[in-house]
């Protein structure tokens, strides 16, 4: 183990999903390294962040995965899903059929991730206030039905994307400590 891993008290897998387009990747790089990028960037292959978050005495180390545009095909495996202890499901405001598609997303999470994964909804791209097509209403009541965290954010204005993630990563060391 590296020096890094020795001063860390736990360190927790975190992955993001959702539809294509919604958002995840500039949510983790505005989380990992403040950026936000206005082109989509397809890569190959998973990337991964790292960020160590301070919770009480504790130092959390969290490595948060994301897909490298595999949801696109409906394509993610299960060495994705496998050992994550939280996920940001997240959706786009703007496009209701992002919305829509949650349930099929839940539905490979519960098959493919760990019965005590923690899920935070997450309603993306808030700053589109005139093109905004699911109400934050409608995103409270389906995350009460599903048993889920909720919040809206945009990573473009950097509104609520660290207290997102750090919700997410609290909420995992409560379910693990
Ligand atoms: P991913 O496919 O889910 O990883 O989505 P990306 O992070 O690649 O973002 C897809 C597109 O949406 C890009 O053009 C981003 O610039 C844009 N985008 C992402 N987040 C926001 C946001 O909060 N507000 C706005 N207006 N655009 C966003
Ligand atoms: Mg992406």
């Amino acid at each position: 183990a590296d020096t890094f891993d020795d001063e860390c008290d736990y360190l927790f897998k975190a992955i993001l999903i959702g539809d294509s387009a919604v958002g995840k990747s500039n949510l983790l790089s505005r989380f990992s390294r403040d950026q936000f990028r206005l082109d989509s960037k397809p890569t190959i292959g998973v990337e991964f962040a790292y960020r160590n978050i301070k919770i009480g005495d504790k130092i959390i180390k969290v490595q948060i995965w994301d897909t490298a545009g595999q949801e696109r095909f409906r394509a993610i495996t299960s060495s994705y899903y496998r050992g994550a202890r939280g996920a940001l499901l997240v959706y786009d405001i703007t496009r209701r059929r992002t919305f829509d598609n949650l349930a099929k997303w839940l539905k490979e999470i519960k098959e493919l991730g760990g019965s005590d994964i923690v899920i935070l909804l997450i309603g993306n791209k808030t700053d589109l206030v005139q093109a905004r097509e699911v109400t934050e209403e409608e995103g409270h009541r389906l995350a009460e039905k599903e048993g889920l965290c909720f919040m809206e954010t945009s990573a473009l204005e950097n509104l609520n994307v660290e207290g997102a993630f750090l919700q997410l990563i609290t909420r995992i060391y409560e379910v693990a400590k």
